[in-house]
């Protein structure tokens, strides 16, 4: 109990440690991008009101899904190939298995980001229908939008999110090496569409996701807030018909309706259930 205890301790370290550099990276560049190219005026990502929260999402999200990612792994292994024992979890999970692992690295890494973009579009769309609005209201709840914003995920969000569809493509034969080049893009993407930027990427708009392209879907449900749903390739969006970057406008007001919502880290937690509570 105790080893297990300990080396829960020690995965957790590690996670926070690997994410140190990456954060002090980030919060430079992305403090001396706004001071040339902000999307909107205002105090820097530093002295943001709920910064404290933000910090608190930015360490502790990608530590649960990385435990929740390890569970649902083992579970999934074990109940669809009869998997069990570490030492063959290892094997099963060492290099990916199936058509899938044959292709090259690189394009299971972009298999792997185009097709978990798809689900997560749609998964997305199903957070702002009524029923899962709560859970999703967590992360539009940011007024001073920034880089640092972009983990603040209620965790049935995260996992219902990203990492359901990440196990999903693990157990499809994807190799988990993937996760080397696809974990650092995914973080650097998503503060970076978060970032207060002016970016629109012009005409690679369609391309990729940009900060202006985000920032839109952060605004109000009648203006770009029920649009924008993809996380990195915009496409869906425009094959679908949710495509929304208006020219020569920049978005400029942010979260969400509810006044009540509370600022820090516990009482978001308990935002979806408060009906529960209170009732
Ligand atoms: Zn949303
Ligand atoms: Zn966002």
């Amino acid at each position: 109990m105790l080893s297990e205890l300990l080396s829960v301790v020690q995965v957790s370290g590690q996670t926070v440690l690997k994410l140190v550099p990456i954060s002090i990276g980030l919060g430079i560049a992305f403090g001396v991008l706004t001071h040339w190219s902000a999307c909107n005026p205002g105090r820097p990502w530093w002295r943001k009101r709920e910064l404290a929260t933000d910090i608190l999402y930015w360490f502790l999200i990608p530590l649960a899904a990385r435990f929740v990612r390890i569970g649902l792994m083992v579970m999934g292994a074990a109940m669809l190939f009869n998997i069990h024992g570490s030492e063959a979890l290892i094997a099963f999970y060492d290099d990916g298995f199936g058509p899938l692992a044959v292709m090259p690295l690189w394009a299971q890494a972009l298999t792997f980001l185009v097709v978990s973009d798809f689900l997560t579009y749609w998964i997305h769309r199903g957070f702002h229908g009524a029923k899962m609005w709560k859970y999703h209201a967590v992360h539009h709840s940011s007024e001073e939008l920034d880089w640092i914003s972009a983990a603040r995920f209620h965790p049935v969000n995260i996992f219902l999110g990203t990492v359901l569809v990440d196990v999903a493509l693990l157990l499809a034969g994807i190799s988990p090496n993937v996760m080397l080049w696809v974990g650092p893009f995914t973080t650097t993407t998503s503060a970076m569409v978060h970032a207060n930027l002016n970016w629109t990427f012009g005409p690679f708009k369609y391309v990729l996701a940009s900060p202006v392209f985000h920032r839109w879907h952060h605004t109000a449900a009648d203006r770009g807030g029920s649009s924008n749903f993809a996380g990195t390739f915009p496409i869906w969006d425009l094959l679908f018909g949710t495509f929304y970057m208006p020219e020569k406008e920049l978005p400029d007001a942010y979260g969400i309706a509810d006044q009540s919502f509370p600022e820090g880290f516990g009482g978001q937690m308990l935002y979806p259930f408060r009906h529960l509570i209170e009732e």
